[in-house]
């Protein structure tokens, strides 16, 4: 017997696998005569919500079959973690299709930087033609959303929807479709696909599971912690004139080790959730902070964690004025006088990019 949802196979062993349904569950629908669903399908009928996926070759490979029914793909990206969530493997699979970039969160961003600087920094960054593809979104506020439909019904009635988990893709979703979901199931592959209507438009967007990463910050911290850290309302800045042998902390699990040569100290701004701990000290008190008050007064983690819960990694970058370092899931670095050395110490496979400033200077 199959899924009537995604048509996989029904099982009653393996609850990590395709089709898998409790027996007893099974048995008592077959006895009141219901429609059969898998556990998986049976959550997003009833939640709405996808069950996030690893990024694995079995997803590839299933995203490479969805593929083949659609001439647009919606491409939901944080602003706030450009580097994390636009992905080169995820372009490559999407080559030849049209892609429909939506920049989500931008009221995250200082009020003084414009949509257009935006739009011209991420069109910079990425493969486009047309920068009308370009949409730089809030689902949180309601911003740019009614043209983003717009936009997509001069292209199609269906479209794809895929994104990196909390860029806000249900949020986006929930704005602008009805509440009414279906489970389409799409012949050989297994995965939840949801589709929805748009509101007062011929439009189909068929969404997705979101994509598990494992190179942010964010992808450490418990689900708690994840969602006290992910930044609501504009981000939180600060100003660092570090003299001598300084250390600052972006939370307990991103330490910047200053170390310049030129008579010039460094001047930078850190950018980072509200909730994110900002702390300057001598570069002789940071391992013993490090040790010892993770958790507790650097936060995130959000809860007490020991040092050697983590395998840590140090970079050092040489950074210039009008440049920035992300710290994927967490934020970033703006030099506002430089050039100086910074060490960077966060866990092994935190992503750390240098990337042109986001937020301008003169901001
Ligand atoms: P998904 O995993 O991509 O479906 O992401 P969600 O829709 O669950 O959103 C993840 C988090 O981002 C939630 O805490 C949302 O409230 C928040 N979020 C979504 N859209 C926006 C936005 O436009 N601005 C801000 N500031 N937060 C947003």
């Amino acid at each position: 017997m199959k899924c009537s949802g995604c048509g996989a196979n029904i099982q009653f062993e393996d609850p990590r696998k395709p089709g898998y349904i409790p027996r007893e569950v099974f048995e008592k629908r077959v006895e009141e005569g219901k429609e059969i669903l898998c556990q998986r399908c049976f959550k997003i009928k009833h939640y709405g919500k996808l069950e996030p996926v690893e990024y694995n070759w079995d997803f590839k490979n299933q995203l490479k079959s969805y593929l083949g029914g659609f001439e647009v793909v919606l491409w939901v990206i944080d602003i706030f973690d450009f580097e994390s969530t636009y992905r080169e493997d995820i372009a490559n699979i999407l080559k030849g299709k049209k892609i429909v970039y939506v920049i989500n969160k931008i009221d995250l961003l200082p009020k003084a930087v414009t949509v257009k600087e935006v739009k011209e920094w991420v069109k910079r960054r990425i493969r486009t033609t047309n920068p009308e593809d370009i949409r730089v979104v809030s689902a949180e506020k309601n911003y740019g959303l009614r043209s983003l439909v717009k936009h997509l019904i001069k292209l199609t009635d269906k479209v794809l929807v895929i994104g990196v988990t909390n860029v806000g893709k249900s949020s986006l979703l929930n704005k602008i479709c009805t509440h009414e979901n279906t489970i389409s199931p799409f012949p050989g592959t297994t995965l939840g696909i949801l589709r929805r209507k748009a509101r007062d438009a011929n439009l189909y967007l068929y969404d997705t599971p979101g994509i598990m990463t494992k190179d942010r910050i964010l992808d450490l911290l418990d689900p708690d912690c994840q969602k006290r850290i992910l930044p609501r309302g504009e981000l939180s800045r600060r100003t660092f004139k570090p003299r001598g042998e300084r250390t600052v902390f972006m939370g307990g699990l991103c330490r910047f080790d200053i170390k310049y040569e030129t008579e010039l100290s460094p001047i930078f701004l850190l950018f980072s959730s509200k909730e994110v701990v900002f702390h300057e000290t001598k570069r002789k008190r940071a391992d013993e902070l490090m040790k010892n008050r993770l958790g507790d007064f650097l936060k995130p983690p959000c809860n007490k964690s020991r040092y050697e819960d983590f395998k840590w990694k140090k970079e050092t970058f040489i950074l210039k004025e009008g440049e920035e370092l992300a710290v994927a899931g967490l934020g970033w670095l703006s030099v506002r006088r430089g050039p100086f050395i910074v060490e960077v110490t966060v866990p092994e496979n935190v992503k750390l990019a240098v990337r042109e400033a986001l937020v301008n200077p003169k901001r």
